[in-house]
């Protein structure tokens, strides 16, 4: 007899998975440049040339029993000092590597997280703010919570605090917010972060425990516009867990690298932090891998170019709206979420994949009627998909 819920998962991969691979197959049958797929976050644009460098660096001038032998389980102490610096510079904050466990990348730092903080069979309870990455589900249920959808705005996507007072409750552990959002490009603004934290601060005393707020902030530095803020959360809220992730800012998705900050601020820090060391511990972790963290100190605080994401965006948004689509216009990520011409989004998935165009639906995301359309490819492919998407939305009469 085998774990079926494990099974279960490995069996029905995500809705996103699938059409990677779908695309995959169509593309030997029909030309690499004859498909246009949408589906994976996956960056573009390489890392900054510094990473390279450095990992060349560290092979020609480190000892390699030291290079690839195990860190301490929470991190290489350089690496968490440099962090904790970095952080300290840019949030005015004042960490120290302490408060730092460095983790094999944001899922990683999600699943340690929830981990670390559900009892399971206690009632406890997980909220996210829709859409959200649909891997949450699988990170609160595995652990042991009841996974609860807190609705936003349906045309800004933004978090409103009557909804949430609907859904917060006595069981209400943690709430995982994601801002810059995947899939909504959307960034939670200051107002909202000071409304969240004050309704929260009064909803931990009237239950008498910590509510944790898990900021998941892979796209922290992706947005384009100067002047958009993506406020630190834990600058305003204490008990807030801040899963952080070097997939999207260095281009490196595929080295599994990331960490979990723990304020000292946060109620019960020092035996969170344990919790969340014996969570590595159990899940089998053991370290994050060793050159990757000694990349991380020598590159901390260095973001890939973002002018082509950036370009990108502008070129899809401007052109699917002049084409009648109906989008969120995105201040950071790499998605353009918009509106199904009909409202079965799976149904207008499937019409799209007849224009080869691989667009997700977002009903995982908690978002029925929305698609999700991954930017992160090159300029050429979105200037030779403008006539699939114009074709599609003729479809549909516009
Ligand atoms: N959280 C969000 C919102 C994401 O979009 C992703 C990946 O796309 C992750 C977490 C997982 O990222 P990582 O590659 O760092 O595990």
């Amino acid at each position: 007899m085998l774990n079926t819920k494990m099974q279960e998962l490995g069996e029905n991969r995500s809705v996103i998975r699938d059409l990677f691979e779908y695309g995959k197959k169509r593309k030997a049958e029909i030309g690499e440049d004859k498909v246009f797929d949408f589906s994976l976050g996956n960056p573009c644009v390489p890392a900054p040339d510094p990473v390279n460098e450095t990992i060349y660096d560290l092979l020609d001038s480190q000892d390699d029993v030291y290079l690839h032998g195990y860190t301490s389980a929470q991190g290489d102490l350089l690496t968490r000092r440099t962090i904790a610096a970095d952080l300290n510079r840019r949030f005015g904050t004042s960490f120290q590597a302490d408060n730092l466990y460095m983790t094999c990348g944001a899922a990683a730092s999600l699943k340690l997280s929830l981990t670390a903080l559900i009892v399971p069979d206690a009632g406890d309870e997980v909220l996210a703010f829709a859409p959200f990455f649909p891997e949450y589900r699988v990170f609160a249920e595995t652990a042991g919570a009841a996974f609860r959808i807190v609705p936003t705005d349906p045309e800004t996507f933004q978090i409103r605090i009557p909804e949430l007072e609907k859904a917060v409750g006595r069981n209400t552990k943690a709430i995982l917010i994601n801002s810059p959002n995947n899939p909504s490009g959307v960034v939670y603004p200051e107002a909202v972060i000071r409304d969240l934290s004050a309704f929260l601060a009064e909803k931990e005393k009237e239950y008498g425990h910590p509510i944790y707020l898990i900021a998941d902030e892979p796209y922290r530095e992706l947005v384009y516009h100067s002047g958009t803020v993506v406020p630190y959360l834990p600058n305003y809220y204490p008990d807030t867990l801040v899963c952080y992730s070097y997939s999207k800012s260095l281009s490196l998705p595929g080295e599994r690298i990331g960490y979990i900050l723990v304020p000292d601020e946060a109620a019960d820090s020092k035996a969170l932090y344990a919790a969340i060391c014996g969570a590595g511990r159990a899940l089998g972790y053991v370290c994050a891998p060793s050159l990757m963290q000694h990349v991380i100190a020598a590159c901390d605080g260095m973001v890939s170019d973002l002018e082509a994401y950036r370009v990108n965006r502008d070129l899809l948004y401007q052109s699917l709206v002049s084409f009648g689509y109906t989008c969120v216009h995105p201040d950071g990520a790499f998605y353009l979420f918009v509106k199904a011409m009909e409202p079965d989004a799976s149904a207008f998935c499937e019409r799209a994949k007849k224009h080869e165009l691989l667009l997700v639906p977002a009903d995982s995301f908690g978002a029925p009627g929305y698609v999700r359309i991954a930017y992160c490819v090159t300029e050429e492919q979105i200037r030779n998909s403008l006539p699939a998407f114009r074709a599609l939305a003729e479809e549909y009469g516009k």
